[in-house]
């Protein structure tokens, strides 16, 4: 099991850093998206000296999280962004992240996406295709500036994640065939409005192992050189987000030995070297909190029936997703096992099957763990459900970071038309 260590049990109860789930429960009610600031700032600094010795740039993938509150502190921490549309560059420079240190992602950036990007003068554009180079190229030289960018190099290699969260083989949408490299970059250094920067790669998220990495990052290298003796002048090398974080049993290398295997591989390019973690920074930084409505109790099993479902944290039954679920109060130590559900009208609302918690009653708090990466930004109303607030904890303090709609606020963002 996970070890929460800014979750920490208090007298039988679970608090957040120096704070009580039940208090905040008490004030904004259930369920609610909980944030451990200090985890966020520690995840981070892990990152910063895992790669102290490299000019390496942490641009935090804001996909994970994009709140606010997230983003300023990471912000005031000096990281930069990978964003993925226009909305996540607009997210990242309201909390104060500077263009300069914006990489944009994307599979399919759109016409003004790009336009919107050029005129803040983000650091680089991570390109996927062609036709998406032409495109910036042809934008670029219409608002008279210069886009830096990179290929997005799909290195063929697999990462031993799951089919929905892996991107780096030949099948994937993602990225221009390593295969094909050599050409693109040709390509991009004729082109209009374009300086050809650097190599980027990402070849999945929640990866386990250093190996896949090692070998991606041993192709991105002798591509590098190649690229060089191809006369174009490659001073930056993103390595992609990606490290894994444990949900269940998973045990993750440590930043240190990613940083390593980045160093050991690229170091001798002189490069700058950009990181994109998300889930790495976030994940085990945040979790969902949420109240039992019934305990059912079916023909073969016992459903503890919860006030979260599939459109709060959707990884479950999306991804076949492990969160390790606990009682918040444990004084009563008595196990049971339970198939733990939410409320939406799907069979793939579940969160967990035959998992044992401790015996749990109407109306007792139960908390999903490692829900701060892919939980709130992944939500959705569903079945006409108000998206669930988020908290913001450090120390003895906490802050409501994004309120609870009122169904109001939601319906009346639906309009008729006349002639309905
Ligand atoms: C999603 C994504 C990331 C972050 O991945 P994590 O697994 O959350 O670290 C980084 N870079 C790109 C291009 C991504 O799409």
């Amino acid at each position: 099991m996970n070890t929460q260590q800014y979750f920490p049990y208090v007298n039988n109860k679970m608090f957040a850093e120096n704070v009580a789930l039940n208090d905040i429960a008490m004030q904004v009610g259930t369920p609610f998206y909980c944030y451990s600031n200090t985890a966020i700032g520690q995840n981070y600094h892990g990152y910063q000296q895992a790669f102290v010795d490299q000019d390496a740039l942490i641009c935090y993938a804001v996909k994970a999280n994009g709140n606010q509150a997230v983003l300023s502190t990471l912000a005031k921490l000096g990281s930069g962004a990978d964003v993925v549309s226009e909305g996540e560059i607009r997210r990242a420079r309201a909390a104060g992240i500077p263009a300069n240190k914006i990489v944009y992602s994307g599979v399919a950036k759109i016409a003004s996406e790009i336009e919107y990007a050029l005129r803040e003068g983000i650091f680089q554009f991570n390109v996927e295709s062609e036709p998406e180079l032409e495109l910036i190229s042809q934008i670029a030289t219409r608002l008279n500036t210069i886009a830096a960018i990179a290929f997005r190099i799909n290195p063929d290699v697999c990462a031993n994640t799951h089919a929905k969260i892996s991107t780096g083989k030949s099948e994937n949408k993602f990225g221009v065939p390593i295969s094909k490299a050599r050409l693109v970059y040709k390509q991009a250094a004729a082109l209009p409005g374009i300086k050809v920067q650097g190599v980027d790669v990402h070849i999945g998220s929640q990866l386990t192992q250093l190996a896949p990495f090692e070998e991606a990052y041993k192709r991105i290298a002798q591509l590098v050189l190649e690229l060089r003796e191809d006369g174009h002048s490659i001073n930056v090398v993103d390595i992609g987000g990606g490290l894994g974080i444990t949900y269940d049993a998973e045990n993750i290398p440590s930043k240190q030995a990613y940083a390593n295997v980045a160093k050991n591989q690229l170091g001798k390019l002189d490069c700058k070297i950009v990181i994109e973690p998300g889930r790495s920074l976030l994940g085990n930084a945040g979790i969902l909190v949420s109240s039992v409505v019934l305990i059912k109790t079916g023909e073969e099993r016992q459903f503890l029936m919860l006030d979260a479902g599939m459109n709060d944290l959707i990884r479950p039954s999306m991804y076949d997703a492990h969160h390790d679920i606990l009682a918040v109060d444990v004084s009563n130590t008595e196990l049971k096992t339970y198939d733990i559900v939410g409320p939406v009208c799907e069979t793939g609302d579940t969160f967990a099957k035959a998992r044992k918690v401790n015996e749990s009653k109407s109306g007792d708090l139960i908390a999903v763990m490692s829900c701060g990466a892919y939980g709130a930004v992944m939500a959705s109303t569903y079945n006409t459900r108000m998206l669930a607030p988020e908290v913001m904890v450090k120390d003895k303090e906490f802050a409501v970071i994004r309120q609870r709609p009122s169904y109001e606020e939601v319906i009346n963002s639906d309009s008729v038309p006349s002639w309905v």
